[in-house]
């Protein structure tokens, strides 16, 4: 099991970001509870680099080194704002936990509520383990409804541990019960393929039982992201045979079975997901086809390809 100290020395170089200007912004769509398409604007904050050193995250990438500095977080809103479309949901991704106060300085939090009081929906990043007054503080003070987007990875119980993620599944109920009993809502961030799962079946199997966890804690919507390699960790995981990336295919057959519970949305993570992809003749209309279902909610029929009889 690596500690965050192996970890971290494994990593190639970080981006340099700029305090002043979020490294990323886009407006998206997404489906409501229910099923009204709504406009999302997302913005990446640049902030200082999450607290805990998961073996899977890629996130501390793009973050700035010490602590972000007051007043940064409402620059890189004002940029976003001033040049995205309106949007009805706001989305503050801050590659890290929004309710850890040395990423969003809390005498940022009244800029900040000002900024995005147009929005009915205001949702962030943050660890189980993070969720506590604060959340309810914010949510109060906020036009609109605030949700909390939750990385639970795995329930795999020999998995989860070796994730350094600090987190266990009674952290994750705690927090769950917290948020929904002061009417917060909830998404759930869910692996497929986490490393130390490497059997395509065991590793659709865990991510079906992680969501139906989350849908069961009272989550929302469940997002579920392919583990990718890239980190420095990950590609000496994958050389000694403990990470294996996922197929498309099995990507589409845990959204179809997640789909298929009807207890919450589910989406996919389509961002970046060329790694997948071993047939270029089908890699395009498979694709569309999740991002179809995540706008849709609904199994459409599976894509043929005239290069191979069965999907790979
Ligand atoms: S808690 Fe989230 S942002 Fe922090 S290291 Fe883990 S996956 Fe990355
Ligand atoms: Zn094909």
């Amino acid at each position: 099991m690596l500690d965050s100290n192996e970890i971290e020395k494994l990593r190639p170089q970080k981006n340099i970001v700029n305090p002043d200007i979020p490294f990323h912004f886009l407006q998206e769509v997404e489906p409501d509870q229910d099923g009204i398409l709504q406009s999302i604007n997302t913005i990446f904050l640049s902030s200082k680099e999450c607290a805990f050193k998961c073996l899977m995250c890629d996130l501390w990438k793009n973050t700035l080194e010490g602590s972000t500095p007051q007043v940064a977080i409402l620059k890189q809103i004002d940029h976003a704002l001033d040049l995205l479309p309106e949007a009805s949901v706001i989305k503050l991704y801050n590659s890290g936990n929004f309710f850890d106060q040395k990423s969003i300085p809390p005498s940022d939090y009244p800029g900040i509520i000002k900024r995005i009081r147009s929005y009915k929906k205001v949702i962030v990043e943050n660890h189980a383990k993070l969720c506590g007054q604060a959340c309810v503080d914010f949510n109060d003070q906020l036009n609109g409804k605030l949700e909390v987007a939750i990385g639970l990875e795995t329930i795999h119980p020999d998995v989860l541990p070796k994730l350094n993620k600090q987190l266990s599944l009674e952290d994750f109920k705690l927090a769950a019960k917290f948020l929904n009993s002061h009417g917060i809502d909830m998404r759930a961030f869910i692996l497929l393929n986490p490393p130390y799962l490497t059997d395509e079946k065991e590793n659709i199997e865990w991510t079906i039982k992680t969501v139906q966890f989350a849908f069961d804690c009272g989550v929302g919507c469940c997002s579920i992201i392919p583990t990718r390699p890239g980190n420095g960790v990950m590609e000496k995981l994958q050389q000694q045979g403990f990470y294996v990336p996922p197929s498309l295919n099995a990507l589409e057959e845990v959204f179809e079975k997640a789909l298929n519970l009807r207890q919450g949305r589910v989406f996919v993570d389509t961002w970046n997901i060329d790694f997948l992809s071993k047939c270029s003749h089908c890699f395009k209309a498979r694709k569309h086809r999740l991002e179809q279902m995540n706008l849709m909610q609904r199994i459409y029929p599976q894509i043929t390809c005239s290069s191979h009889p069965i999907q790979s």
